[in-house]
C-alpha cells in the first residue's frame, strides 16, 4: 500500500480522534528513535564494527519529528520517550525537546540513554522541558563494562547518571539486561548500588531484536531467574497492578545495607517481555529514525510516515494512516509460537 493512495481515500474518511486498536487497546506511549547510531557496541546488541547506518536524507528532521509529534497527541497520545541508537548522538536534542514540551497538550518527555554524552547535556536537557530518563547499564565492573560493550567509558556512564540526579530529573530508572554466565550474579550488587543511589532498578529479559540474530532461548536469563538471584539477598513483595507499564514491580522489604539506601519507595522492576509478556496492555507505538511507524517491537509492517509526510500529506490524512496502521496491530509479539520469526530490523534502529 503506498501512501498516495491512501492520502485519497483518507480525505473522505470521517476525521481520527483517538488511536485504538482491535483489541481495545488506546495507543498513548509514543518511542521516538532519533538515530539508529551508537556509541557503545554492547555485544547482545550488534556486531564490534556497527551497522550499515540510515543515510542523512532518510532520518527525519527536527521539523518532520516535531509535525508527527503534534498530530499523536492530537490523537490521544501523552507520553513520548526519545530512543535510538543512542538518541544524544544525534546533535541539537535539547532543542528538539523545548520544541516537544511547547506542544499542546505537553507530553511527559523522557529520554531512553547510555549516558555518555549526559554529564555534559543533563542540565541543557532538564532546563528544555526533559521530565526522566531511563539509562541503559548492565554492569558496574570496569572490566566487565568494557567486555560487555566494547568501550571502556563506565565512568562516564556513573557521571552522566549524577548529572541527570543533579538537574532533577526523576526518577531515574535503570535498566540491565542479564545474560548467563556474563553479569547475571552481579544483579544483587547492582540493586544494592541503586538503592543507595536513590535510582530504580530495572531488570530486562532480552530479546530476539539483536542484529546479529544470536538470540536463542535457552541462553535467555527470565524474570525467573533474576528473582531467585536477587531473593538470596533481598526480602521482595510483588507489588501487583501494572497497568499498561512493561515492568513488573517488587516492593524491596528488607536487604543487605538497608540503613544506607537512599528514600524510597524502594522498588525492582522485572520487564520480562519474553516469559510474562505484557501484550495484552500495550499502549506503545514506535516512529524511527527513518520514519517508519512500527505498532508493535516485533511488527513485520511498518507505515512509511516519511513518504507521506514529503509527498505533501495533510494532518488528517497523516492522522488516517496512524490510525490505519494501530487498527491492524497484532494481539502480541508471538515469541512463543512454533512460527515466530524475528523482525529484520534489529533493535538498534527500532529504539526501546
Ligand atoms: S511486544 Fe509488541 S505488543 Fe507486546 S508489549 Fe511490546 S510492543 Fe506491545
Amino acid at each position: 500500500m503506498t501512501a498516495v493512495a491512501l492520502t485519497t481515500r483518507a480525505s473522505a474518511a470521517a476525521p481520527v480522534t483517538e488511536l485504538v486498536d482491535a483489541f481495545g487497546r488506546r495507543a498513548e506511549d509514543l518511542r521516538i528513535s532519533l538515530t539508529d547510531k551508537c556509541s557503545l557496541r554492547c555485544t547482545y546488541c550488534m556486531p564490534a564494527e556497527g551497522l550499515e547506518w540510515l543515510s542523512k536524507d532518510r532520518v527525519l528532521s527536527d521539523d518532520e519529528i516535531v509535525r508527527l509529534s503534534a498530530i499523536f497527541l492530537r490523537l490521544g497520545v501523552k507520553s513520548i520517550r526519545l530512543t535510538g541508537g543512542e538518541p544524544l548522538v544525534r546533535p541539537g536534542v535539547a532543542g528538539l525537546v523545548s520544541r516537544l514540551a511547547a506542544l499542546e497538550p505537553r507530553p511527559e518527555l523522557s529520554l531512553t540513554t547510555n549516558a555518555l554524552a549526559l554529564a555534559d547535556k543533563a542540565v541543557d536537557l532538564a532546563r528544555s522541558g526533559l521530565d526522566r530518563v531511563n539509562v541503559s547499564l548492565d554492569t558496574l565492573d570496569r572490566e566487565k563494562f568494557r567486555t560487555l560493550t566494547r568501550r571502556d567509558r563506565l565512568a562516564d556512564v556513573l557521571a552522566g547518571l549524577q548529572a541527570a540526579a543533579d538537574a532533577g530529573l526523576a526518577p531515574i530508572k535503570v535498566n540491565a539486561v542479564l545474560m548467563r554466565d556474563q553479569n547475571l550474579s552481579e544483579a544483587g550488587e547492582l540493586l544494592g548500588w541503586a538503592l543507595r543511589a536513590g535510582y530504580r532498578m530495572r531488570f530486562i529479559e532480552h530479546m530476539p531484536l539483536d542484529a546479529q540474530h544470536a538470540w536463542t532461548r535457552a541462553d535467555m536469563v527470565t524474570a525467573e531467574d533474576v528473582l531467585a538471584v536477587l531473593e538470596d539477598e533481598f526480602v521482595l513483595r510483588p507489588v501487583g497492578n501494572r497497568g499498561n507499564a512493561p515492568a513488573e514491580e517488587f516492593e524491596i522489604v528488607d536487604g543487605p545495607g538497608r540503613d544506607t539506601w537512599a528514600v524510597g519507595p524502594w522498588r525492582v522492576g522485572i520487564i520480562a517481555s519474553v516469559t510474562r509478556p505484557f501484550c495484552r496492555d500495550c499502549d506503545r507505538l514506535r516512529l524511527t529514525a527513518d520514519g517508519q511507524l512500527r505498532t508493535c517491537l516485533f511488527s513485520h509492517d511498518e507505515t512509511d510516515l516519511r513518504a507521506a509526510l514529503r509527498t505533501g500529506a495533510d494532518d488528517d490524512e497523516l492522522a488516517q494512516l496512524i490510525a490505519t496502521a494501530v487498527a491492524g496491530k497484532a494481539a502480541g509479539h508471538g515469541i512463543a509460537l512454533p512460527d515466530f520469526k524475528q523482525p529484520d530490523r534489529p533493535m538498534s534502529a527500532i529504539g526501546g
